[in-house]
């Protein structure tokens, strides 16, 4: 069976003591709850947040990763240098990495491949923008991310794939994706991926849905039965929020 997953994408939000503080916050109301947890703060908190919750069940996962084992790309983190921290999985392909700094699917295909190589589990982002959806284009669009960054690799290594469905236009936006709306496309990623391998992976890999996820809406989106649970945003930023889209899972 697929795990159930609620992961917090902080982005650039949080200096080392507020990071400190939300995840002192989470550990203490976490609710008891069969998904697995995780927060993504920034990177130069990663080392301090993993041992801020040795203890904790909340996993502590890397935003972004550059696909060079290392060498001259000043600026850049290694995959490496996140495994030597303590962190594990890595979100690859989030659409703000497409946007703001031309990350495309050739470039996110080599990412993929590099974290999976290290032995990383990588949550690999993915969805379609409000004109796709417009002109009717969004299974095609969706479907050519993932085969461009996905299709390529190996069966034995979609045990260690993340899945995040995040239509651009539903990101930080207010303007969430209907439940139906998530369910078709989850439904839909899951025939593609049958497809391309077999029902087995499909059934067994995770789905997120991430887009203005919040409390108010998570209990109607998390009941769909392809929505494994969610990318959150900024409502990870709180506890009290991210801790109530917890419990609706
Ligand atoms: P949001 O962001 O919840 O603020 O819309 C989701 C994401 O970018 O992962």
């Amino acid at each position: 069976m697929r795990s159930k997953i609620v992961a917090g994408n902080w982005k650039m939000n949080k200096n080392m003591k507020e990071t400190e503080a939300l995840l002192t916050e989470l550990s203490a109301k976490l609710p008891d709850t069969k998904a697995e947890v995780m927060v993504a703060p920034t990177f130069v908190n990663l080392a301090k947040a993993v041992r801020t919750l040795e203890t904790s069940t909340i996993e502590v996962i890397a935003q972004n990763v550059h696909f060079a084992e290392n060498g001259a790309y000043t600026g850049e983190i290694s995959a490496d240098m996140l495994l030597s921290v303590g962190v594990e999985t890595v979100i690859i392909g989030h659409s703000e990495r497409r946007a703001y700094f031309g990350e495309t699917d050739e470039i996110l295909a080599k990412k993929v491949v590099t974290a999976l190589g290290k032995g990383m589990r990588v949550m690999f982002c993915f969805g379609e923008e409000l004109e796709d959806r417009k002109s009717g284009n969004h299974f095609n669009l969706v479907e050519s991310q993932l085969k461009n960054a996905l299709f390529s690799l190996d069966a034995s290594v979609w045990s260690k794939i993340i899945l995040a469905y995040e239509p651009v236009w539903a990101i930080g936006t207010g303007e969430t994706a209907s439940p139906e709306q998530a369910q078709e496309m989850h439904a839909f990623i899951r025939k593609t991926i049958t497809e391309a391998y077999d029902a087995t992976i499909a059934n067994n890999v995770s789905i997120l849905y991430g887009g203005s996820v919040k409390p108010a809406n998570a209990e109607e989106i998390f009941s769909k039965p392809d929505v494994d649970g969610g990318l959150i945003g900024g409502a990870s930023l709180k506890a009290d929020d991210f801790v109530a889209i917890i419990s609706a899972i």
